[in-house]
């Protein structure tokens, strides 16, 4: 049985996790749920953001369900975040972001891609160096880097459904760094049965508002992909909606594109639709595509017949809100 840490990390985390989870627990799932710790009160409790014990439980699954972490608002020099901590030493490089309106109000354009972010290059190498009473960046582009993004770019059209994958960069600047993504870009997409453009980062930014449908799979770079898949989910219905995945070839960390809102939490009122969706990814990313797609159509149907949180306009609580989907899976 495939193993699967649980943590629910801070904020509003561990109550949109929690609702998650009583769905997943609902659906008699083949898999081995662990639970773990992460985060800011982790930190307050054991004096470490991320655990040795949890790294030991993440080492033996296959996948995390992950909430949100609160991240110190003084520059505390001692922090690394334990997300990017995870990311590095799984070696998670491919950022996966489908976007697609679920609500019909919130249908801003439409729009329905799947974003592919290089997430361990580019601008968040971390590698930066004070010299002269300057700061100095490192940004990295690698053959390989490049190379494996555009190949699970692939990986992921295929799975999805798409078409046409079209490459994000800024090459008529940045010439020799994203120069090498887009050559290796048209090199791999050679023989891969999908078509293939490509488009600079600016007017990609416009396009997805004005010409939405001349996207499918979108890969691209680190700084790209984070500004334009929060630009995606802002026009498909929000931040409450908008899930993600972090994979890599072994190992694949699932959780909403919001942070831990300190705002609502402990209220119960966190919409958990965004968890929910990325708890799909993860039934993808473990292979079963059965439970996945029957989950997220009792989420979308349950959205769409009124039972909402109150930020869609609804009255539900958190769990009520994931006790609606589960009686509509079990309808099923
Ligand atoms: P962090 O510092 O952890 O990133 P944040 O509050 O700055 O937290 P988000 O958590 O992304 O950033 O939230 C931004 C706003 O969106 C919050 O003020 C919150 O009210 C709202 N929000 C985010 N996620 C949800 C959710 N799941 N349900 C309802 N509202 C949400």
């Amino acid at each position: 049985m495939k193993r699967v840490t649980v943590i629910g990390g801070d904020g509003i985390g561990p109550e949109v996790v929690d609702a998650t989870m009583h769905i997943l627990k609902g659906m008699d799932l083949d898999l081995d749920f662990v639970e773990a710790d992460m985060g800011l009160v982790s930190f307050k409790r054991t004096g470490h953001y991320l655990p040795p014990e949890t790294l030991n439980i993440l080492e033996s699954s296959k996948a995390v369900l992950f909430g949100a972490i609160t991240s110190p608002v003084t520059s505390d020099p001692c922090y690394h975040s334990p997300l990017l901590q995870l990311r590095r030493y799984f070696d998670l490089y491919a950022n996966i972001r489908p976007c697609f309106p679920i609500l019909p109000e919130y249908k801003l354009v439409d729009l329905n891609i799947v974003i592919v972010r290089e997430n361990t290059e580019g601008m968040y190498t971390g590698l930066e160096r004070e010299e002269d009473g300057k700061v100095i960046l490192e940004r990295v582009v690698s053959e390989k880097g490049c190379r494996r993004i555009v190949e699970k770019a692939i990986k992921v059209s295929k799975v999805m459904g798409f078409n046409k994958i079209t490459c994000i960069h800024k090459a008529n600047v940045l010439r020799k760094s994203d120069g090498l993504f887009r050559r290796v870009f048209y090199e791999v997409m050679e023989g891969s049965g999908l078509k293939a453009d490509d488009m600079i980062v600016d007017a990609a930014a416009a396009a997805l508002i004005s010409k939405p449908k001349c996207f499918e799979c979108i890969v691209t770079l680190n700084l790209y992909g984070d500004i334009l898949s929060d630009e995606a989910a802002a026009l498909t219905g929000g931040l409450g909606m908008a899930p993600s995945a972090n994979i890599g070839d072994h190992f694949g960390l699932f959780e909403p594109v919001h942070g831990s809102a300190p705002d609502i939490a402990g209220k119960g009122v966190a919409n958990p639709s965004a968890t929910i969706l990325s708890a799909c990814l993860l039934l993808e990313f473990v292979k079963m595509m059965d439970a996945a797609s029957s989950l997220q159509s009792a989420l979308v149907q349950t959205l769409n017949e009124g039972d909402r949180t109150r930020d869609l306009g609804g009255t539900l609580d958190t769990m009520k809100f994931a006790e609606k989907v589960s009686e509509r899976l079990t309808r099923h």
